[in-house]
């Protein structure tokens, strides 16, 4: 039962769009006096959630949960125009999380149900994002499971159909639906590049170059976490035996009979403390090997109103105005340097 190495996959764990959320939520609980509401997981992550609650984040699944005059905040996957407009009804404050790239999307179907396109979405149903995307254009979109594909999709205009998909699906699942979709509808139109976002590619990348040489790949992140059940799969494809698990607790000795080197990498969702402690408790004789695909610098700036809301706060502490402390939160102009790891520190002491 002796681990011999660990192959430490690169790029791994948080994305940009979740170092974004997990910041902005940071703010909101040292802005307002608790508690913050917050509509869906701001991330799919069970530790991050505890982590929030233990702040006294509330998060709800509906709207109608969110006392009248409450602040709160929107996840990062991305919400409904109705859940907006009824947000907006209800709180003092909203404030959208969304991530960058899940809006991308948004604003794709938008433009083409109002051309006149029957979409394909590619996506989980039921998961949050795919919920708030196909929201944006009911009448006009039609989910597709990547496992099912398009054989039941009948659309009204054989050349008007257009494809979009969920940002952290597989890629070799993507491919799949995309190439029977062309061969269907020739005249198919999709983004120039898939929807799959650059954190979902890479990671996807980086778990596929090391698993072949593994005998057992662990995948870091939660149930509930799509670009994590993705780098499960890409791991198994690529003929690893591999298993997601939340955290070092999750290990099952009986996976580690006959294993000498584990691959290992974690979700877009997932803090590096957990990755670290799984080290720890494989605790390889020949220690851990970083097997790095690509460098990443992708950063996206906490949101607009946010950015607002604690400028004029910080405006109004200066001039002496007692508001609540934002005491050792970090200031605006230096958050590109400061990361969800911080923060989640920060709540956490
Ligand atoms: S996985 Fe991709 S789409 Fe999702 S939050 Fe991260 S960067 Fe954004």
């Amino acid at each position: 039962m002796t681990v011999e190495r660990v192959l430490l996959a690169e790029p791994r764990g948080f994305c940009a769009g979740v170092e974004m959320a997990i910041k902005a939520l940071t703010w909101m609980t040292r802005i307002f006096e608790p508690p913050v509401y917050c509509y869906h997981e701001i991330v799919h992550n069970e530790w991050v959630v505890r982590a929030f609650e233990r702040v006294g984040v509330v998060f709800v699944n509906d709207v109608s949960e969110v006392p009248v005059g409450a602040p709160v905040m929107l996840s990062a996957h991305g919400s409904a125009p109705q859940v907006i407009d009824q947000a907006s009804e209800r709180a003092a404050v909203v404030i959208d999380a969304v991530c960058p790239l899940v809006t991308k999307v948004h604003h794709e179907v938008k433009q083409l149900s109002s051309k006149g396109y029957d979409i394909i979405y590619v996506g989980h149903e039921g998961h949050d994002e795919a919920v708030g995307t196909v929201a944006e254009a009911p009448h006009a979109i039609t989910l597709v499971e990547p496992e099912t594909g398009i054989d039941g999709f009948a659309p009204r205009d054989p050349s008007k159909v257009a494809l979009v998909a969920q940002t952290t699906l597989g890629m070799h699942e993507w491919q799949h639906v995309f190439d029977t979709a062309q061969e269907r509808f020739p005249e198919l139109k999709t983004a120039r590049k898939s929807d799959l976002c650059y954190a979902t590619t890479n990671r996807q990348g980086a778990v596929a170059e090391l698993a072949s040489e593994c005998d057992l790949v662990l995948v870091v992140g939660s149930d509930n976490s799509s670009n994590t059940q993705a780098l499960v799969r890409v791991a198994r494809e690529r003929g690893a035996r591999a298993e997601r698990i939340d955290s070092a607790d999750d290990i099952d000795p009986a996976w580690l009979e006959g294993t000498r080197v584990v691959g290992l990498t974690a979700g877009a969702s997932a803090p590096d403390h957990l990755v670290q402690s799984v080290i720890d408790r494989l605790a390889p004789t020949m220690g851990f090997e970083l097997r790095s695909t690509t460098e990443e610098a992708e950063y996206f700036p906490l949101p607009r109103q946010l950015r607002a809301f604690v400028t004029t706060l910080q405006g109004l502490v200066e001039a002496g105005v007692t508001a609540r402390v934002v005491g050792e939160s970090p200031l605006l102009d230096r958050d590109r340097e400061w990361t969800a790891t911080e923060a989640l520190r920060l709540i956490s002491a």
